[in-house]
């Protein structure tokens, strides 16, 4: 398969090249046509699968068709994974001018407000502070979200994030795509699931 095959379109192409992504990894290729279709997606994948670029090309993918104020919120258990994932964001997405945030614990929350204000397309984030910035943060809401993603989510449940997945649940429309990765598929990770996805597609690599 090809990145082009999978239903990838042009400006994503060409930041693909650029990053010299020459073919699609199995997960990618497992996940993309499902989520260009519209679906919710279970991805079972470690990292180092090329999980990140599998959910990230088709969020820039939806963003480029339909321009919109915040529009995708990832959830990730760790400062250095949220990072991670905001790099890829970047580097895949900057082109067509998607503007990326990242809100985690032990960082600053002035400046996380400040970042918030500047109306990003894409959080990454860790649960907690997000919630907080949620409570806290005046004219911040995720309220007009299509996308939600939660990245290891095994480790987020694990990290005791799930209570406030819950109430982060609360918050956001009910109308929106969900997508749910994790190394492995433990019986809270099925409960979330069950919690937060419609009808999704299993993908495991
Ligand atoms: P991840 O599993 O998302 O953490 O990705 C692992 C690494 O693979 C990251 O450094 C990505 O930049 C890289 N990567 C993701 N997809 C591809 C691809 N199709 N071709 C080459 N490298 C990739």
């Amino acid at each position: 398969a090809t990145f082009e095959s999978l239903g990838i379109i042009k400006p994503l192409l060409e930041a693909l090249e650029q990053l010299k992504y020459k073919t699609p990894t199995d997960i990618q290729v497992e996940a993309i046509p499902h989520a260009l279709e519209g679906r919710d997606i279970i991805g079972v994948a470690e990292t180092g699968s090329g999980k990140t670029a599998a959910f990230a090309l088709p969020i820039l993918q939806k963003l480029w068709e339909e321009p919109k104020g915040l529009f995708a919120c990832v959830l990730a258990p760790t400062r250095e994974l949220a990072y991670q994932i905001s790099q890829q964001f970047e580097s895949l997405g900057s082109s067509m001018g998607a503007r990326c945030a990242v809100i985690v614990g032990g960082m600053d929350k002035v400046a996380q407000a400040i970042a918030l204000a500047k109306r990003p397309h894409i959080v990454v984030a860790t649960p907690g502070r997000l919630y907080d910035h949620l409570e806290d943060t005046k004219g911040f809401s995720l309220r007009g979200i299509k996308f939600l993603v939660m990245d290891e989510a095994d480790r987020l449940l694990d990290m005791d994030f799930g209570p406030i997945i819950d109430k982060i649940l609360k918050v956001i429309p009910k109308e929106r795509t969900t997508y749910l990765f994790s190394a492995t598929m433990t019986s809270k990770v099925a409960k979330l699931q069950r919690a937060s996805l419609s009808n999704p597609i299993r993908v495991e690599v």
